[in-house]
Parts: C-alpha cells; structure tokens; sequence
C-alpha cells in the first residue's frame, strides 16, 4: 500500500511536469518584487505583517525609491515588477497610480501588484495607470476558517474583488495556503479547483510558515511535499495558468525547494529586490529565503530550463 501511494505521488508531480511542458513549453518567467511597505491595517492571524504585532520595525519606501528600484530591475532584462505591501492605505490612490504610471513610463515592463483590498475604484485607476496584473490569493476557500484567520475581512469579498479585477481587464492571480491549522486534504481541493473555475492567469500556493510574533507562531508548518501536489494539482486543472515556485516553498528545503517546484509544475521565479535595510523586516514567515536574480538563474539553468525573454503575459485566450 506504501509503495503504491509513493507511485502515484511520483506519478501526479511527472504528470504536471508533463502539463507545465506542453503548455507552457521550458520557458520560466521572472518576477522581480519590490516589498515596498511593512504597514499593514489587516490583522491576518498567520501573517508577521499582522497590525496587532507590535515585535517589527515598520517601513514605508518612498514613490520616488520604488520607481527608482524598479527601472534598475527592468535594465537587468527582468520584465515583470511585482510591487508587494501590507494593505497599506498610507498610499493613496494618487499616489499608487503615479508609481504605477512611472514605472510605466520608465520602462517596458508588465506592472503587478499585490496590495490586497482596496475600494473597488482604485483598482479601475490602477489599470487606467498602466498596471497589468493584479495578485489576490483567496488564502483558503474554507468560509469557516477564512473567518478566524482574517479578522473582519470575508471570503465572499476577496471573491468579488476577484470577480471585478477580471472584469475590468487585469491580468488575475489567486492562490492558497497548504497546511493551515484545521485545513483539510478537502479543503485544498477545492482550493484548487477555484483555481481552475475562476480560470485564474496565475496562482501563488506556498505552505503555511509559522511566525513567532504571530497567534500561530506554535502550529506546525505546512508539509512539503503536500504543497507539492497541490501545486501539481493546480498545474494539471489550470493547465496554462504561470505557476511560480513559491519563495515560501523554497524556504522549506533551502536546498532543493525551488527546484522540486520547477519540476512539480511551476514555470515562474521571483527573484527579490527589495533593498536589504527592508528586506530584513518584510517577515511575514520566519526564515524567509533571499533570491537574488543570480541565484533565481542559477536554478533555472540546473532545471535544465531556459529564461523567458519576454514580458510573461497570460498565456490565456480572453475573448
Ligand atoms: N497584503 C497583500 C499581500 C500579502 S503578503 C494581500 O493581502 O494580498 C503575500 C502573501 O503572503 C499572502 O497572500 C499570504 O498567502 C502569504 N503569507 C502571509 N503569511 C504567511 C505565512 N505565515 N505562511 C505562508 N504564507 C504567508
């Protein structure tokens, strides 16, 4: 019975090699992400960025710092920016779609953001600014525990702002946790098959971390190989959906994690450029790997993968 289950466990991360490969050929699209603000106003119980954690040194980079930082990063050949923060409402809406627009201007690089909620009108200023993609994982579909870990926020929100991003053009992403406490191997299925059902263009799925200033700083982490096969999973139902190797994964087997993902169905890496100074106090989880855009190469290379020249854009058909 061992022996079949590890045969079929084999058998599901070689099918999604096989299905990264067919539809998304070798290429391997770089992100390169800006973690420009440690503010956050939410109090998610897993996260270190959570209000109520008073044990961090909070930061705000400033617009010019950021538009700065990301035309250095697109004259590193990386065509993607990712711009990362807590749901920091110290930028305004003003003042997000001037970063956005700069950028934009700046550069010839696709504009991601992953700034969580926000009034849905800002998000329209946001594409009228040039952003192109927008990054909102839904965390996990479990109402119940949706609840107790996001305090004061929903599940039905975060899936109508999902809803409305698409509607209005961007480029959309969701994603999940594996390994949350009280999670189910049900629960993640049907994680995943949101994923395919909101026809999602891309989906970041990492295992829970524990972090030590947060209420779940004693549960265990989630299990390795378990987001394995769910990113597996999320590659054979999503079929062209960018999939990246998640920093969180990777922060599990600092030696091969990367790699198992590139091979279990990922076709995305984000190397990370956020000044160091910063760096060091963007702790969601603890021991959170630092990729440079060397290192990002160096795993791409031993994947026996290439880099993607491109911008990465949404390998799906809109009408
Ligand atoms: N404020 C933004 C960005 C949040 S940070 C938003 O709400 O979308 C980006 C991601 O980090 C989150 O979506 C969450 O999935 C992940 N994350 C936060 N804390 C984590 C933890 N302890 N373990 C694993 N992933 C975590």
């Amino acid at each position: 019975m061992e022996k079949e289950t590890f045969i079929f466990e084999q058998d599901l991360l070689q099918m999604a090699d096989r299905t990264r490969k067919k539809f998304c050929k070798d290429e391997v699209h770089l992100r390169g992400i800006i973690e420009f603000s440690n503010y956050c106003s939410r109090d998610c119980l897993y996260c270190g960025l959570r209000r109520d954690n008073k044990n961090i040194t909070r930061y705000r980079m400033k617009p010019g710092e950021i538009v700065g930082l990301a035309v250095k990063i697109a004259a590193q050949g990386v065509n993607t920016i990712v711009l990362q923060s807590g749901d920091d409402f110290y930028y305004t809406q003003k003042s997000l779609c001037k970063i956005i627009s700069q950028i934009k201007q700046k550069t010839g690089a696709a504009v991601t953001l992953s700034i969580g909620e926000r009034p849905l009108d800002d998000y329209q200023a946001f594409k009228d600014s040039g952003a192109d993609r927008y990054l909102l994982k839904h965390e996990t579909l479990n109402p119940a525990l949706y609840r107790i870990l996001h305090p004061g926020q929903n599940l039905k929100q975060r899936l109508k702002i999902l809803e409305y991003l698409k509607k209005i053009g961007f480029q959309v992403g969701s994603g999940n946790i594996v390994g949350l406490p009280n999670q189910s191997i049900k629960d993640l299925m049907r994680d995943v098959l949101l994923l395919k059902e909101l026809d999602v263009d891309m989906a970041g799925i990492g295992p829970f971390i524990p972090q030590k200033d947060t209420p779940l700083a004693d549960q265990p982490p989630g299990d390795l190989d378990l987001t394995l096969k769910v990113l597996a999973m999320a590659r054979i139902l999503t079929k062209n959906a960018h999939l990246p190797a998640t920093t969180a994964l990777a922060s599990l087997d600092r030696e091969s994690g990367y790699l198992r993902a590139l091979k279990s169905g990922a076709n995305v890496i984000m190397p990370d450029f956020t000044p160091a100074s910063y760096q060091i106090n963007y702790r969601i989880y603890d021991n959170k790997i630092d990729l440079s855009l060397k290192k990002a190469k160096q795993i791409i290379s031993k994947a026996g993968r290439t880099i993607s020249r491109g911008r990465g854009d949404s390998l799906k058909k809109r009408p």
